[in-house]
């Protein structure tokens, strides 16, 4: 789904006095300031900042034109979150995703987005909502099966301090 490739360009600046990340075209520039690069709170606001802006737009777009294949269902909000312990929620009509889904191929992302829609529907994972979500994508047991694994090493890769 975001078929721009992104370069991420690493460069070293002793005179910056924080570590900076700045999008410019298809380029993710990070510009440390010190060759013990830590991955804290600070750095982690910043990447997620970046990666709304990658994403924020075109996923709203995908969860529109899904929703209007699928359920069909009004949305209030549609948000993207630092999230690394589920991959989306749903909380009345308002629909919340990861960051994550970043590092996802399509067929994941979509199925990510038909399962919160679903939610719109059913705000359960009762059996009806699984007949529902499988009339969509009959294949979403093997999908599901490989977002855990993918979430876990994701997890395990990014642990903020
Ligand atoms: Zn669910």
């Amino acid at each position: 789904m975001w078929e721009v490739p992104y370069n991420l360009i690493w460069t070293y600046d002793s005179s910056v006095s924080q570590p900076k990340i700045k999008l410019q075209g298809n380029e993710i520039n990070i510009t440390l300031n010190n060759t013990k690069f830590k991955l804290d709170k600070v750095f982690a606001a910043k990447w997620t900042r970046v990666l709304k802006l990658i994403i924020y737009d075109r996923l709203a777009l995908r969860v529109q034109e899904i929703n209007a294949l699928t359920v069909k269902q009004p949305i209030e909000k549609i948000a993207l979150k630092n999230n690394f312990s589920k991959w989306g929620s749903c909380s009345g009509q308002k629909l919340s995703f990861s960051l994550m889904l970043f590092f996802c191929s399509s067929a994941q992302i979509d199925y990510v987005i038909v399962h919160e829609l679903c939610h719109l529907v059913h705000k359960n994972h009762s059996t009806s909502f699984w007949k529902l979500l499988g009339s969509f994508i009959p294949k979403y047991r093997e999908i599901d099966q490989s977002l855990k694994f993918k979430s876990y090493k994701i997890g395990a890769l990014l642990k903020f301090e």
